[in-house]
């Protein structure tokens, strides 16, 4: 086992980033379906063979690309308002969804590019099915701008808006089953130029940066899958190594880390690398040749005049980069947290909260949330109302926050929606100070060491005193009795 404390520029490490994140826009990309997919039970599930003429495939790979649809058949489930006759390519697209259009514009802003005069959509030839058309619809909306971190510009090469493919459910003897509500919901693409001279956590933070930047548009979908991140890497010794499929962004160091070593160690080819749950990759397949791109010919450019782009630049969203930096200035957070807070779905009603401890605020939201999530909670079932309600009856002092997990979850688990009827049920009303007063006089010896009385008390009134109230109440009892 080694340790890599060198020099990452010595090493000659070069990081490209290709985001992709989902717009929670109304409808699809090119036709009327929602993009909720929130539909579990499938109404029709189509059956297809795909024959992609020859010449659209290019020459890289053609072999390989016809050897894999032989013999396949693909199967898509088709879901209640949320896919079409247009998802199974049957009727042509509908015009350019211009609130995804305007989105994706406001990315580019955001990113300091330049705006081409029109919007040009192109297919791109894709061949495992996942899109029913054989090829994934795709337009530049950006090119061209960059990012400030830490002082730089990070080059930001290229931003495009994308129809999303199918999800995949499963393989098995050459029957490939995917789920058709995904194709077409709107992907904003982010794509970086060379990242040199980072280390692998500048790396990571950067896209945590590409992340929040496009998430400032408030238009973004929350959740897993909704952020999708490639990479590519190399070293001067290893080879340029595309690595695809990184849906946890706080694994992204670690997995650049271990490229780099593993570029150290073996020869390493030119191949692209598929995540596994641990954090290292493995073989996926040789490098793709550059995409072939032809216009796509059932909708005309979509012109982006003067007047449009000066009216989506005078709403421009505050970037949370700016609101990363005032939640840790203003708040307190540490950074930690207020990354958190940013990248949950509750930026919005922590904001509204007050009279609370930021800190208590965004951690609840944060680690609370995930723990309870984690263990089968159905968070969803706890509304902004509800949160709202919490923070007023702790700002209160009605509950102790040591009561806010069991709350939670029995809000999660119940139809008892208030907050006070929560905590009584629970049994976590807050003690009077005669009555913590009394327990620890119950419990506490006068000559026992503190932190051993602070251990008894708290697992008596666990939730319903808050630590601190303890301590001072404990530190007084044994500064009197002794
Ligand atoms: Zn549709």
């Amino acid at each position: 086992m080694f340790h890599l404390s060198e020099d990452y520029s010595k090493l000659g490490l070069k990081a490209g980033l290709e985001l992709h994140v989902q717009l929670d826009t109304g409808k699809k990309l090119f036709c009327n379906c929602s993009t909720k997919m929130k539909e579990k039970q499938p109404i029709e599930i189509v059956e297809r063979k795909l024959h992609p003429v020859a010449s659209e495939l290019g020459t890289v790979d053609q072999a390989a690309q016809f050897e894999f649809l032989k013999g396949r058949t693909f199967y898509y489930q088709a879901f209640k308002g949320e896919s079409c006759l247009v998802d199974l390519d049957e009727e042509p697209i509908h015009p350019l969804n211009s609130e995804a259009l305007t989105v994706a514009l406001q990315v580019s802003l955001l990113f300091n590019c330049k705006i081409p005069s029109e919007i040009q959509v192109m297919r791109k030839t894709v061949i495992d099915g996942s899109n029913t058309s054989g090829f994934q619809r795709t337009a530049v909306v950006g090119l061209n701008g960059y990012l400030e971190f830490r002082g730089k510009n990070v080059p930001i090469s290229q931003i495009s808006l994308e129809e999303d493919a199918c999800a995949i459910i499963g393989e098995e003897d050459g029957r490939v089953m995917y789920k058709l509500n995904r194709l077409g919901v709107p992907l904003v693409e982010v794509s970086t130029g060379l990242l040199v001279g980072y280390t692998p956590e500048e790396i990571q933070e950067i896209a945590y940066m590409i992340g929040i930047t496009c998430r400032s548009t408030g238009k973004m979908k929350h959740g897993i899958g909704s952020i999708r991140q490639d990479m590519n890497v190399s070293i001067t010794k290893g080879a340029r190594v595309e690595i695809k499929g990184v849906q946890e962004l706080g694994i992204m160091a670690k997995i650049v880390e271990g490229e780099v070593k593993r570029q150290m160690i073996e020869k390493a080819k030119e191949e692209t690398r598929t995540v596994l749950p641990d954090g290292n990759t493995k073989y996926m397949r040789p490098l793709p040749g550059a995409s072939r791109m032809y216009p796509e010919t059932d909708i005309p450019p979509v012109p982006v005049n003067t007047k449009y782009l000066a009216e989506i630049k005078k709403s421009l969203p505050e970037p949370l980069t700016k609101k990363l930096q005032r939640f840790e200035k203003e708040l307190k957070l540490s950074q930690q947290l207020a990354k958190e807070i940013l990248r949950s779905d509750y930026v919005e009603v922590f904001e509204k909260v007050k009279g609370v401890e930021p800190s208590i605020v965004a951690s609840t939201f944060t680690n609370v949330v995930k723990d309870l999530e984690r263990s089968g909670v159905e968070i969803s079932n706890i509304t902004d109302e509800n949160f709202m309600d919490l923070f007023n009856n702790l700002a209160e002092r009605k509950i102790a926050k040591e009561a806010i997990p069991d709350i939670l979850r029995m809000l999660a688990e119940n139809n008892t929606k208030k907050i006070s009827e929560v905590a009584k049920k629970l049994g976590f009303t807050t003690l009077t100070h005669a009555e913590l007063d009394k327990i620890i006089r119950e419990t506490v010896k006068p000559d026992m060491p503190f932190n051993k009385a602070i251990g008894i008390v708290m697992s008596k009134v666990r939730g319903k005193a808050d630590a601190q109230t303890v301590i001072k109440a404990v530190k007084k009892f044994l500064a009197t009795s002794a």
